[in-house]
């Protein structure tokens, strides 16, 4: 990949806790962090994950602030012995910490508003190493902090997300805009599906290499589903958008039928918009993905209105005796079948009294177990009183990755179908 010459500005964010580092949070201020400076123009070189110590704090800070203009730091900033990202920031600068007047007005107000007493240790939440800035906190007591170390601007906050998340929104976002020129950036992503990745990174291959220094390519692939993100960097906003336009002009033309448009919209968001607007109703039938397509429609919030229930019909004794498939269906086509599917479908409208109905059955691959009909995939949908089978099989995939595709195709399927119908 090319690296343009623009007015970048780097940032590194460093997640600090040990809980990180032993699995049992998952980091996810990280992402959202990246996510919001990537939007403003600032691209994320690094992100580390540590541990509570005092040794990695000022290691990693001090490393950090030779190659970017920006760390952001998370965790730590609480009262408890186990918080000591500030002292480690104190020490660092060979600063006192002070307490900062406006944070503990802040403080105060806030205990007082829940009724509650205030002890040494929240007291101490008001201190911050001199000269530093604190940013207010509008979700909780301890605020974040803003310094310049060197050439670097050091932003710590805390690591609860929606401390952190209020307060890269209302603080450190206005506040980097204010302080650093940055370039404008323009994604586009396109959905390129029915090649591996690397047959396709081959047949772009040539035109890769012509790409102009201020456009990078980025592949991410799931199967052979590969998202192609286009970003395009420079100091003019609508010079880099052209720039993209075009590029983006000349992949679709590369890619002939593998072409997809890709949607930023999530799949449950689209069905939601889609059943309310149309007023209709869904239930769900699950063999293979288990309950995984139910999951992904509830998690929508609002979707109670439409969404009736599910089934999980994984065995051949409940496919019959909850869905109603008739016992000579299944023994003649077996449960991974056009006719299967068909009833499945069929039936759990009528006893969900439903508009819609999904139904699944396959055979997700097993690590050890090959047969010739891994992968194989049975959609069906009921929607205006007839049942739209797909059939796939699905190949080269992890169970999770199979599971996630069949998901993802049946709601797709469902959308293209109310759509069109
Ligand atoms: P507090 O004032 O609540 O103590 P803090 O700044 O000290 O805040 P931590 O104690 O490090 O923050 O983390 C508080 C909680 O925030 C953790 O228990 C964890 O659930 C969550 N958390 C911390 N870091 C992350 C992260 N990188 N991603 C997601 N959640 C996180
Ligand atoms: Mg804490």
């Amino acid at each position: 990949m090319t690296q343009p010459k623009s007015n970048k500005v780097f940032a590194h964010i460093v997640v600090i806790g040990n809980e990180l580092l032993i699995g049992q949070v998952i980091d996810t201020n990280s992402s959202f962090i990246a996510l919001e400076l990537n939007k403003i123009g600032v691209e994320v070189s690094k992100i580390s994950a540590i541990s509570d110590t005092e040794k990695d704090i000022i290691g990693t800070i001090k490393m950090g602030a030779k190659k970017s203009q920006i760390i952001i730091t998370t965790g730590g900033l609480g009262p408890t012995k186990d918080d000591i990202t500030k002292h480690s920031l104190a020490k660092m600068f060979g600063a006192k910490l002070v307490r900062d007047e406006a944070v503990y007005a802040h403080i105060k107000k806030l205990f007082a508003t829940y009724n509650l007493p205030m002890n040494a240790y929240t007291k101490t939440q008001a201190e911050i190493p001199q000269g530093t800035i604190a940013l207010p906190n509008s979700k909780g007591t301890a605020p974040g902090m803003w310094t310049k170390f060197g050439n670097c601007t050091l932003i710590n906050l805390p690591g609860v997300p929606k401390e952190m998340k209020a307060l890269m929104q209302e603080q450190v976002i206005p506040k980097i805009q204010q302080t650093f020129e940055t370039p404008y950036i323009v994604h586009k992503t396109l959905l390129s599906v029915g090649k591996p990745e690397s047959e396709l990174a081959e047949n772009l291959h040539e035109w890769e290499i012509t790409l102009p220094k201020q456009i990078q390519l980025a592949y991410l692939p799931n199967g052979k589903r590969v998202r192609l993100r286009l970003s395009g960097y420079g100091p003019k906003k609508k010079e880099i958008a052209q720039l993209v336009f075009q590029k983006e002009q000349e992949l679709i033309g590369l890619l002939g039928n593998f072409y997809e448009p890709y949607t930023e919209e999530p799949l449950q968001e689209q069905l939601y918009s889609l059943l309310k607007q149309k007023k209709l109703t869904l239930a769900v039938a699950e063999s293979c993905t288990g309950g995984a397509i139910s999951a992904k429609i509830v998690s929508q919030p609002g979707i109670s209105q439409f969404f009736m229930g599910g089934v999980v019909a994984y065995s051949n004794e409940i496919k019959e005796s909850q869905l109603k498939v008739k016992k000579e269906t299944l023994k003649k086509f077996g449960a991974v079948s056009k006719e299967t599917i068909t009833e499945m479908a069929t039936n759990l409208s009528q006893i969900f009294q439903t508009n819609i109905a999904i139904a699944t059955s396959g055979i997700a691959p097993s690590p050890n177990i090959q047969t010739k009909e891994e992968g194989k995939i049975y959609i069906g949908i009921f929607f205006g009183g007839k049942t739209f089978v797909f059939y796939d099989q699905l190949i080269n995939l992890t169970r999770n990755q199979f599971i996630d595709q069949v998901v993802e195709r049946a709601l797709k399927n469902l959308i293209q179908i109310i759509r069109a119908c």
